[in-house]
């Protein structure tokens, strides 16, 4: 019988139309918001239409990648089993420094390719200054966080 905590991959983003560029960017090392072209607000996730004034063109704007904690949870179980078996970790809302109104999901690693466990619980802390990095995971270049005072 196949163990289902080690075969069972973790899910992977659902990369659709309007949020490929986010992944393209990724790919090559630079984080980036949708923004509209008319007035220049900033929308997080991507979609077609600019919700403060309805205009349907979009450019995306590189970011500085830095940011800071907004919040921040330990999953334990009960979670779908991969995520069981490399629980408790960590899982982040990032509040851009460029964008304070943008809000990234994500994961605290000691290293953009270290555990989702990585960096001590007790470092977790609300406001802690982060710095984005990529990582491939199974070809997708996942944005992880590193704190900027490891
Ligand atoms: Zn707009």
């Amino acid at each position: 019988m196949a163990d289902a905590t080690t075969t069972e991959p973790l899910l992977p983003p659902t990369i659709d139309n309007d949020g490929a560029p986010f992944w393209e960017y990724a790919a090559r090392g630079e984080l980036r918001i949708q923004a509209c072209t008319a007035c220049d607000e900033l929308r997080f996730p991507p979609r077609p239409c600019c919700p403060h004034c309805q205009s349907f063109e979009a450019k995306w704007q590189r970011m500085s990648g830095r940011g800071r904690i907004w919040s921040y949870v330990r999953p334990h179980p009960p979670l779908l089993p991969a995520y069981a078996a490399i629980a408790p970790y960590n899982a982040i809302i990032v509040e851009l420094a460029d964008a304070p109104r943008i809000r990234l999901v994500g994961n605290l690693v000691a290293a953009p390719d270290a555990p989702l466990d990585s960096v001590a619980p007790e470092r977790l802390r609300i406001g802690a200054k982060v710095q984005v990095a990529f990582t491939d995971v199974d070809g997708i270049a996942m944005p992880r966080w590193l704190l900027e005072r490891p």
